[in-house]
């Protein structure tokens, strides 16, 4: 049985990133992938600006407390002040967000100063410099923007549209192929046969690709007949990047899954020594990339977090720091054996400073009702048996892939000016 981590190593190997970009409009790029390094065409502020209310002066002709000024015009936020020529100690009465006039460096806070007609009477020393935004002060013309490898959300794009930036270059879309598979399987809101369940995984993993840069073909559910499923997966192998399964890929008389991904293309790797999730089935067929998924609904999710996000991920180009653990303490013992690592579904919770977890309960893998009580999956090392009350475990969030979302390189000194 393969480790985990060399599993993911081996997927690596396998896939090769999409190369086509495109320009979408940034309305539309929300979880799209950034394809080069996006340069501020304009700084930010684009010009001085007065961070407060209150009076731009220039404090060489004083700074004092008791200082004067004659207050000459308004600058509000859209319309600034223009004069050709103001007199000796001229103040003008500013609005956060307006443009400071050149011949000011200052300004001074409407509470600081005392009002007297058309003069000002500081009431506090001021510095130059005060309450004044430089331009480029948040990004200067020319300087990078976002990285090549961003996946866009709500900061990005605001960001490029603060930066007059209309349209980004993204990567295409990862096409996918998705079919589930079972004899078993009818569509929800259709009456049950007896021996029949609901097709629960299809749904699933649409629902987990949302946030994801996917274009997905929906082939609906097979049944268990090699036949159909050769011809599945031979006819959309040259239009797609990767194609998704769930079920069959196991030992049972009526898993066939495997044996056509040997029979039309390669069969990289098939059990992982993952709990729930051992028979995933990796491959490839002419381009395309194949993840045979197994069919319990639980696996399913952890075998989508672990392989399929991943693949997509690395598809698209995106710039991944991998999954983000965060440590927590066992607030109930977990029963587990060595040899495979195990994802629990666990709720993490707080207690005073201290991050506190708890599987919660039965982990057989076709439960749902378990995972839809989950915040976390509590990763059970291969190298451990049972654990007990008070052990530290390594916790990944769920839902919404958290630990997948952490896509750009964390280097908060990037932004910081001197
Ligand atoms: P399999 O991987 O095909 O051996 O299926 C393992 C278990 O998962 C069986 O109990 C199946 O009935 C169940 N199962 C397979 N596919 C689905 C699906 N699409 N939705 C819900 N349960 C499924
Ligand atoms: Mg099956």
């Amino acid at each position: 049985m393969l480790s985990i981590d060399n599993a993911v190593t081996r997927l690596a190997s396998l896939i090769t990133p999409i190369k086509e970009t495109e320009s979408v409009a940034i309305a539309e790029a929300s979880q799209r992938v950034v394809a080069n390094d996006v340069m501020a065409p304009v700084s930010l502020p684009p010009f001085n600006s007065s961070a407060m209310d209150g009076y731009a002066i220039n404090t060489s002709e004083g700074n004092d407390v008791g200082t004067e000024y004659r207050v000459v015009g308004t600058s509000f936020a859209g319309k600034p002040f223009e004069a050709d020529d103001v007199p000796a100690r001229a103040a003008v009465r500013i609005f956060t967000g307006a443009a400071v006039p050149d011949w000011t460096d200052a300004v001074v806070l409407q509470e600081n100063v005392e009002r007297q007609d058309r003069a000002i009477r500081l009431n506090e020393p001021v510095t130059s410099g005060d309450n004044i935004r430089l331009i480029g002060h948040d990004i200067q013309e020319g300087e990078r923007l976002l990285r090549q490898g961003t996946k866009l959300g709500a900061f990005d794009i605001s960001w490029l549209a603060a930066c007059g930036v209309a349209e980004v270059s993204v990567v295409r879309l990862a096409r996918i192929a998705l079919f589930s598979t079972g004899d078993e399987l009818q569509d929800p809101g259709q009456s049950l046969s007896k021996g029949q369940i609901y097709d629960s995984n299809r749904t699933a993993l649409k629902e987990l690709l949302r946030s994801k840069p996917v274009e997905i073909q929906d082939l609906g559910r097979l049944p268990d007949d090699p036949i159909e499923i050769e011809r599945a997966i031979a006819s959309n192998s040259k239009s797609v990047d990767l194609i998704v399964t769930s079920g069959g890929v196991s030992v049972g008389d009526a898993d066939y899954v495997r044996p056509v991904i040997e029979q039309l293309g390669e069969l990289t790797f098939w059990n992982v020594a993952l709990k729930p999730g051992k028979p995933i089935a990796v491959g490839s067929i002419g381009n395309a990339l194949f993840l045979g998924l197994p069919g319990n609904p639980v696996s399913t999710v952890v075998t989508y977090l672990l392989f399929v996000a991943r693949a997509v991920d690395a598809l698209s180009s995106m710039a991944t720091t991998g999954p983000l653990t965060i440590p927590a303490v066992l607030t109930v013992p977990l029963r587990h054996s060595k040899g495979r690592r195990e994802y629990q579904r666990g709720i993490l919770s707080r207690n005073g400073n201290t991050l506190c977890v708890q599987a919660t309960g039965d982990q057989s893998s076709n439960r749902l009702a378990t995972l839809a009580d989950a915040n976390c999956l509590i990763l059970v090392p291969e190298t451990v048996d049972s654990m007990a009350e008070g052990d530290v475990v390594d916790v990944l969030l769920l839902p919404n892939e958290a630990h997948h979302i952490v896509n750009k390189p964390i280097d908060p000194s990037a932004r910081e000016r001197t």
